[in-house]
């Protein structure tokens, strides 16, 4: 199945012409998942190749304006373009009441179903394929880092030991590798006779607004990408621990320690028109540092 991130806003507290505020939508197959949705979101996903009619989950990271001010629209133009199947926003405690005042504004009322979930610290929610699990980070109001964890996969299928087996090429084959267990001249076979040890799925961690925060080596373990709040360079260092944020530096180190693949590096402040400083120091110490750009995408390939 194809996993593939698109920044839709890249850029820390206010819009500026490079770069929108934050929002990340992650496509899994046919599904679209939303983080943060920053004011003017619903525009930078239709510059884009995704389409918000397939939005189906909104996670939000905390509830400062640059991070759920766009809800509101996007809300609105949903309904605007007949939609029909319920949206589902899940966030902090406070997501009620946020909701219900946001449904209040102006003359406007739902027709479709918008369910509100609100999510306690280390939650762990179940949906087809994946989960999403919370950790609460490091800022100055309530804020959630967020994994996405994709399902264990079957482990790899050994043809030689299934043909050895006296299983013939073709359906069975299929069926084993499905994880189904099949009978052949009344002998029964079951899949781990042919399969390796399961494989990890693929693992994504979204850090929301944070300062260097231990727990998150831990809750980014190994992932395949970690989107970390790079707000300012290190000069910054005590303006980005005041504001409950972190350096590209600090980011590259959680990265380092976490031994993730990739590290892409958001919430870039407004007074950096050219991240290349920030990438530059991320790079020193975790090499596959990345400042994305609003609207670049990336696929996440399934490991062999
Ligand atoms: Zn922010
Ligand atoms: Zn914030």
């Amino acid at each position: 199945m194809q996993l593939e991130i698109t920044f839709l806003g890249t850029g820390g507290s206010w819009p500026t012409v490079k770069r929108n505020v934050s929002a990340i939508a992650i496509k899994r197959g046919g599904e679209i998942l939303l983080f943060d949705c920053g004011e003017g979101t619903q525009r930078q996903i239709q510059k884009s190749k995704l389409s918000y009619m397939q939005i189906s989950k909104i996670f939000i990271t905390h509830y400062h304006g640059d991070h759920f001010l766009g809800l509101p629209g996007l809300i609105q133009t949903m309904q605007l373009n007949d939609r029909e199947e319920p949206l589902y926003i899940y966030g902090p405690r406070g997501l009620r009441k946020l909701v219900s005042q946001i449904l209040s504004l102006g003359y406007f009322t739902p027709t479709y179903e918008i369910v509100v979930t609100e999510l306690d610290d280390n939650c762990s929610i179940k949906f087809e394929g994946y989960i999403i699990k919370t950790l609460k980070v490091y800022h100055n109001v309530p804020t959630f880092a967020y994994c996405l964890e994709e399902d264990e996969r079957p482990g790899k299928f050994n043809k030689e030991k299934a043909l050895e087996l006296g299983i013939p090429e073709g359906p069975l084959f299929s069926k084993l590798q499905r994880g189904e267990t099949i009978v052949i001249n009344g002998r029964k076979i079951t899949p781990n006779m042919v399969l390796g040890p399961k494989r990890p799925g693929r693992k994504i961690v979204i850090s929301g607004d944070t300062r260097p925060f231990e727990k998150m080596v831990d809750f980014a373990k190994n992932a395949d990408v970690l989107v970390h709040d790079a707000t300012f360079h290190s000069e910054l260092e005590e303006v980005a621990a005041e504001y409950g944020h972190s350096t590209a530096k600090q980011a590259a180190e959680i990265a380092k320690k976490a031994e993730v693949d990739k590290l892409f590096l958001v919430h870039i402040s407004p007074r950096y028109l050219d991240p290349k400083p920030l990438e530059e120091e991320a790079k020193e110490i975790f090499k596959d540092s990345i400042v994305p750009k609003d609207f670049q995408s990336f696929e996440i390939r399934l490991k062999k």
